[in-house]
């Protein structure tokens, strides 16, 4: 219902650009370019989290990049999975070509929201814009499929005020593998909305390694604004 009403007001209220604040429109050109302009960057947090496979990302988490991810996370402003969901698809791009998987069905796997964060939320974002990604890349010939195989084991605190210890310790061991969830033998490529320090993707990494799965690499939205060229 949240979710049906939200979509709804993003239809009919006219809203000014989620990147910029200009234009009546939800995203204007410029921030469109800007999302999805690449090229994507490998981004690497420091300290870097062991096991962590090569990240790219399509930009840098700062000013309309980080205002779109927002709106669309936080404010159910759902009509912006498809941009951003372009901007994965360069990230991904990057990813399985660093990797040489770009002949194989590639098996993007969304690193998961809790399922009180879901329901908070009314939708779950990374899912989705890894969806719009798929859609995109499909598009242009690329064959990969939206594997959801990843759930929390058990709760985690906020990640938000933690250090990237904390954080670590946080996640150790969170994350599981659903029965039947990935294909033996298809590389994996690990999607999330936005790397901070690697904690969430380093995880995720483990829980599908543990599962006899590959993860060749991983690809956000945006990356660490510090060290960005
Ligand atoms: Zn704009």
């Amino acid at each position: 219902m949240r979710g049906w009403w939200r979509e709804i007001g993003s239809l009919v209220l006219p809203t000014a650009c989620a990147g910029c604040g200009g234009a009546r429109t939800v995203l204007c050109a410029a921030c469109r370019t800007l999302l999805s302009a690449g090229p994507a960057v490998r981004v690497r947090p420091v300290p870097e989290p062991e096991g962590l496979p090569p990240v790219y990302a399509a930009v840098a988490y700062a000013d309309e990049a980080r205002a779109v991810l927002l709106a669309h996370k936080e404010r159910g402003v759902l009509s912006l999975a498809g941009p951003l969901g372009r901007a994965l698809a360069v990230g991904v791009r990057a990813a399985s070509a660093a990797a040489a998987a770009e002949d194989r069905l590639l098996s993007l796997v969304p690193v998961p929201s809790s399922r009180p964060a879901v329901a908070g939320r009314g939708h779950d974002p990374v899912r989705r814009i890894a969806l719009a990604a798929a859609g995109w890349l499909r598009r242009e010939g690329l064959a990969v499929r939206v594997r959801p195989a990843l759930r929390q084991r058990r709760r985690v605190a906020d990640q938000s005020g933690l250090t990237a210890g904390q954080r670590a310790a946080n996640l150790a061991g969170a994350l599981v593998v659903r029965p039947g969830g990935l294909a033996a033998g298809d590389p994996v490529l690990l999607v999330d909305d936005v790397l901070t320090t690697g904690a969430s993707l380093a995880e995720a990494a483990r829980a599908v390694r543990s599962a006899g799965g590959r993860p060749v690499g991983a690809a956000v939205v945006a990356g660490p604004p510090i060290g960005w060229t």
